[in-house]
């Protein structure tokens, strides 16, 4: 990642659909911390083809596609190279409860990449998920201010977004940067900070300016 900067190529723009031509948008709260929320809270629906297994695919729009960017800001090569950097993270995963592992990648402005997973408690309410980890493993390294997140989950054709905690927590550290919902066959869906926590309470509101 350390040329990353370098890498960094003009903005595209692909898939642009009308307003009216994306599909209805129906948004339902989720949260993977434990096996009980899996059955309550029901993830994203997603329609999609039939996706490659190991191809980079970008895919969109969903039926959560206003909530997703379709402009794209990293080159593949970054794209791909955080979500394997969530895949790998993701075989981490301490899950024996919920037996749903997730990897995050969070990648630093500087250009490093700093992954979590969730890792879990059998006090249930003890668990602690995988952005949250990667978050608070990049500021015990240093870093405040992040490009993206990639964030890896399998639940068949859905892609698993951020909890509310975990979507707070991004929140604090910006509203711009990207967030990458992966699936394990490395197809993606984007959007940023902003899209999934709209009208959030953030560092703004106390008057605090990170630095
Ligand atoms: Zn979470």
């Amino acid at each position: 990642m350390k040329d990353i900067e370098k890498r960094r190529g003009s903005v595209r723009t692909t898939n642009k659909l009308s307003q009216k031509q994306r599909p209805q948008f129906h948004i339902r709260p989720h949260c993977y911390q434990s096996a009980w929320c899996l059955f309550l809270h029901p993830l994203y629906s997603v329609n999609n083809n039939v996706m490659s297994q190991t191809a980079l695919k970008q895919v969109g729009p969903s039926v959560n596609a206003t909530t997703a960017e379709i402009n794209k800001h990293l080159p593949d090569d970054e794209v791909e190279e955080l979500i394997d950097a969530s895949l790998a993270a993701r075989k981490n995963s301490y899950s024996p409860y919920s037996k749903f592992p997730v990897g995050a990648a969070l990648l630093t402005n500087t250009g490093e990449v700093i992954t979590g997973c969730n890792v879990e408690n059998a006090s249930y309410g003890l668990t602690v998920c995988a952005e949250r980890t990667a978050v608070c493993r990049a500021v015990a390294e240093g870093h405040r201010k992040f490009r993206a997140i990639a964030i890896t989950a399998e639940m068949g054709e859905k892609f698993v977004g951020p909890c509310g905690m975990c979507r707070q927590t991004l929140a604090e550290f910006g509203l711009d940067y990207e967030v990458y919902l992966s699936r394990p066959d490395k197809t993606y869906m984007k959007t940023t900070v902003g899209k999934l926590l709209p009208d959030s309470f953030n560092p703004e509101w106390v008057h605090f300016e990170s630095q």
